[in-house]
């Protein structure tokens, strides 16, 4: 039987695919980020947002493939160091390509929905988001990945931009691997600025999250400023290789490998799982093969949050 079926269109409460039960997975406990040290002039905090996770389960040709989704990270707080020269600063210098304003619009949603978490809301009950005010810079490691790989993050990425008014810029490739304990900051790699955000094909071997059924992570990692305020700064989108060659491998496995993609990044970006099949934020399962109305609803507003040139 055919996972995921063909798309249900506007239909509100689409046919679900068959699937065995598969067993749910809670979310690993925050572990302590190293701690970094350095002074300070400002205190900055310095986050690493956990992500929850998702299982899915569908039929291929016959044999279940269960698909874990999911993410983590870590938690920790750091100082902030002042203008310290560069090569010996922990942080990089402020405002780097800040603009004044938002660089896009989130697009409208037609029929907003409620059906919508967000994984870190700030004390005035608006979410933790990137800066719509500078772009996002992104790098791959497809060294694990099949030949097709491209199309697919493009798409996805496009589709996650479109949705939040973000931009997002393509830096290129990468060597990095993932890592739960991944710096913020590599100068060495990326040079004097938040380091971009990764999206890798990896291994269990690799990132011991993907283990079992899960064959994609994603999260982003957040700065505090004194002055109250937060924003992620970077994130990691991990795919399971193996896994991942598998789904593009079936029928419309394109179509579904660019969800699993928008899923991840729509952690990235700040969307949590939601108890709703119709929504790609779903923890499992299902027809969804774009952002729905809840999804939707939820990253434009992760896509309006507030600017600052302080980080
Ligand atoms: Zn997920």
């Amino acid at each position: 039987m055919e996972p995921y079926g063909p798309p249900q269109g506007p239909d509100p409460d689409p046919p679900r695919p068959n699937f065995l039960p598969v067993s749910s997975q809670p979310p690993d406990p925050p572990t302590p980020r190293p701690p970094i040290k350095h002074s300070s002039i400002a205190a900055i905090l310095f986050l690493f947002s956990v992500l929850g996770l998702v299982i899915a389960g569908a039929y291929f040709s016959g044999d279940l493939q269960q698909f874990l989704y999911g993410s983590s990270a870590t938690q920790s707080q750091q100082p902030r160091p002042g203008l310290v020269p560069f090569g010996q600063r922990q942080d990089p210098l402020p405002g780097r390509e800040e603009a004044d304003a938002p660089l896009g619009t989130p697009a409208p949603v037609n029929r907003p929905s409620s059906s919508y978490k967000f994984l870190a809301v700030k004390d005035d009950g608006s979410p933790l988001a990137y800066s719509p005010c500078r772009p996002i810079h992104y790098v791959v490691n497809s060294d694990l990945a099949s030949a097709s790989w491209q199309p697919l993050v493009d798409e996805a990425v496009r589709r996650a931009s479109v949705a939040t008014g973000l931009k997002f810029i393509f830096d290129g490739p990468s060597s990095e691997v993932p890592s739960t304990n991944r710096a913020g900051y590599q100068p060495a790699r990326y040079g004097d600025r938040w380091a971009p955000v990764l999206i890798a094909w990896s291994t269990p071997e690799q990132v011991p999250r993907l283990t079992g059924q899960t064959v994609g992570l994603g999260g982003s990692s957040s700065i505090g400023l004194s002055n109250g305020y937060k924003a992620y700064v970077t994130g990691t989108v991990s795919l399971d290789a193996p896994q991942f060659a598998g789904i593009v491998d079936t029928p419309n496995g394109q179509e579904i490998g660019v969800a699993v993609i928008m899923h991840e990044l729509g952690h990235l970006l700040g969307l949590d799982h939601v108890d709703d099949p119709r929504q790609l934020m779903y923890d499992q399962a299902s027809w969804v093969r774009d952002y729905a109305a809840g999804d939707r609803t939820g990253l434009a507003r992760l896509g309006t949050g507030p600017c600052s040139k302080d980080f």
